[in-house]
């Protein structure tokens, strides 16, 4: 991950992020997440998502906007964005990975033909943005969230 300087510009992720997540939405795949979140439970779903950069200052951003600095350890060992309430904390910013569903009971993982071009999108923001591929969901967020602490 490239290292911010004063003169490095923040990366903007948003336009692109937000155009591919559409896109995916788009889709006529049929899904029913109903936030269960089972699939937030890592050990239970037996998946962690890997993000590229891309999404992982996306997410960030949701972490801030809900007012936290930094991400705390699930006493479950569930993803760390999980709420007390049992739901996404930062739901309209999850990754990708939340979004074509690990999880069996909203209809299973989306088939890959069906979203390579969009991994491919996801793959050339990260290479563009500087970024090291998929990397797990919990570190790269929090070295967002440590490198650029107060990006809007
Ligand atoms: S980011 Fe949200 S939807 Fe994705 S695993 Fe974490 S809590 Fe679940």
């Amino acid at each position: 991950m490239p290292r911010p300087s004063s003169r490095q510009p923040v990366p903007d992720e948003r336009e692109e992020i937000r155009a591919i997540y559409a896109a995916l939405e788009a889709r006529p795949l049929p899904r029913d997440c109903q936030m269960r979140t089972r699939c937030c439970h890592f050990r239970l779903a037996g998946h962690t998502p890997m993000l590229t950069l891309g999404e992982a200052l996306y997410a960030a951003r949701g972490v801030r906007a809900s007012g936290r600095k930094n991400l705390k350890p699930h006493p479950d060992g569930a993803c760390p964005l999980l709420g007390q309430d049992g739901r996404c904390t930062i739901y309209q910013h999850r990754p990708f990975g939340c979004r074509t569903h690990f999880c069996q009971a909203a209809g299973g993982m989306y088939p890959r033909k069906h979203v390579a071009d969009l991994i491919q999108r996801l793959e050339a923001l990260d290479e563009k943005l500087g970024g090291e591929g998929g990397r797990p969901l919990a570190g790269i967020i929090e070295e967002v969230l440590s490198k650029w602490p107060k990006k809007s």
